[in-house]
């Protein structure tokens, strides 16, 4: 059997955690603000912060930016349900636009979407392809006449909105860890990058997230992690390691704060896993893609997912290699279902990255209409990601690769 996407785990990863579980501190401490160090490095950002999860940091940023009711936030109709829930947990409405031929969020529909009550736009970066994050900033920026700051909002003594004065862009770059726009790491072209490190991403601490902090000018990323770190830790003015310290006892807590500080257990494998990350994973990813995409080039059936856009007049950008999103042109969603069936009775485990949102019952329930993102259910329904991960041998992508034509050929003709 081939797995779909199984975490690298090998004795440098082992050694790494049971040094921090012998080491007498688990829980947020020093492995956790070096791997947030080395995060900031790698991303060429001054601060990031390492919480527990993609979905409970990026929350965290949608109420520092006073979002709620009344409020509206853009984001692809293609996307993992993460995306949209956080804005819901929020009580504010996603509003739902196409994405374009790369998975990639359409930033003309970006434009048109946005009105008096936008508030933030989440591009997400599907499949490790960054989304037009050049284009989406320009959107932003030449629609700040629209926007209308909450006047009462107070955040650590000032307010987001006003100080920024347009919607904010938060990046959803679960997928998208080391890709690049314009030879610059993902982290430094949004405003606020949130990055995921559930199991199956391309960088992993079991489960984890990370936010890179990159506002303008006067705001205060130090000031920002401090809001946010504590935040993380239900509003306390001190963390578990301030008040070992000897009489350091006392604290407060001036806001109902959330629970969502990573671990050092985590932090330990998210340090392994960022020093072998430029060496050895993304590599083996790209060379992993790079042998899907010289097999699957040479049959118009396949339209094969972009890692390298690099067309005149706009930001290059370079995948992270993190989902092989294959699709099959002529294919209906019967027949899509129809390979995956083939496909698995040999053994070899693909997945469908994403249902659209209008197609979940819930989002369904809120008025979403499938109809109303054609582009979104035309790459659903043809679409097939393939195994990449580390440990995946040539052989096995060869296989992968026999399997998938042959399905094709069995359910097509
Ligand atoms: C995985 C994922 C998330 C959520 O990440 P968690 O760390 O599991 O909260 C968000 N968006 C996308 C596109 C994802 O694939």
């Amino acid at each position: 059997m081939i797995p779909f996407s199984p975490p690298r785990i090998d004795d440098l990863t082992i050694k790494a955690v049971e040094e921090a579980l012998r080491s007498g501190w688990i829980t947020t401490g020093p492995r956790t603000k070096e791997f947030e160090r080395k995060l900031a490095d790698f991303c060429g950002v001054d601060r990031m912060i390492a919480l527990n999860s993609w979905t409970n940091a990026c929350e965290l940023v949608l109420r520092w930016y006073g979002i709620g009711p009344g409020d509206e936030v853009i984001l692809p109709a293609y996307t993992y349900c993460a995306t949209a829930n956080i804005v819901m947990h929020v009580g504010a409405k996603p509003v739902l636009v196409d994405v374009l031929d790369d998975f990639t969020i359409d930033p003309e529909a970006v434009r048109k979407a946005i009105n008096q009550r936008t508030k933030c736009i989440i591009p997400v970066d599907i499949g490790g392809l960054p989304a037009r994050l050049d284009r989406l900033m320009r959107v932003a920026e030449e629609s700040c006449a629209l926007f209308t700051p909450a006047v009462n909002l107070r955040v650590a003594g000032s307010n987001p909105q006003m100080r920024l004065g347009r919607a904010l862009v938060l990046s959803d770059a679960a997928h998208s860890f080391g890709a690049r726009i314009a030879g610059k790491p993902v982290g430094g072209q949004a405003d606020i990058t949130g990055f995921s490190f559930h199991a199956v991403k391309n960088l992993t601490t079991a489960e984890g997230g990370a936010l890179a902090f990159n506002l303008p000018a006067p705001f205060d990323h130090e000031e920002i992690y401090r809001w946010f770190n504590t935040m993380s830790l239900h509003g306390q003015s001190k963390d578990a390691l301030a008040k070992t310290q000897p009489g350091a006892w006392r604290y407060d807590v001036t806001q109902p704060g959330f629970k969502c500080n990573m671990t050092d257990l985590q932090a330990a494998i998210g340090l392994v896993e960022l020093k072998r990350y430029k060496s050895e994973t993304l590599p083996r990813r790209k060379a992993i893609c790079d042998r899907y995409s010289a097999a699957f080039s040479d049959d118009a059936r396949f339209v094969l997912p972009t890692f390298v856009d690099e067309e005149p007049g706009r930001a290059a950008r370079t995948s992270s290699y993190h989902l092989y999103m294959l699709r099959v042109a002529s294919a209906t969603e019967a027949q899509r279902d129809a390979i995956i069936e083939a496909i698995a009775k040999k053994q070899v485990s693909v997945n469908v990255h994403f249902l659209p949102l209008p197609l979940l019952s819930f989002y369904k329930g809120q008025g979403l209409r499938m109809d109303d993102f054609p582009n979104s259910y035309k790459h659903y329904s043809r679409e097939i990601s393939l195994p990449v991960y580390y440990d995946l041998s040539d052989a096995q992508v060869d296989t992968v690769i026999q399997v998938v034509k042959a399905a094709v050929k069995e359910v097509m003709g």
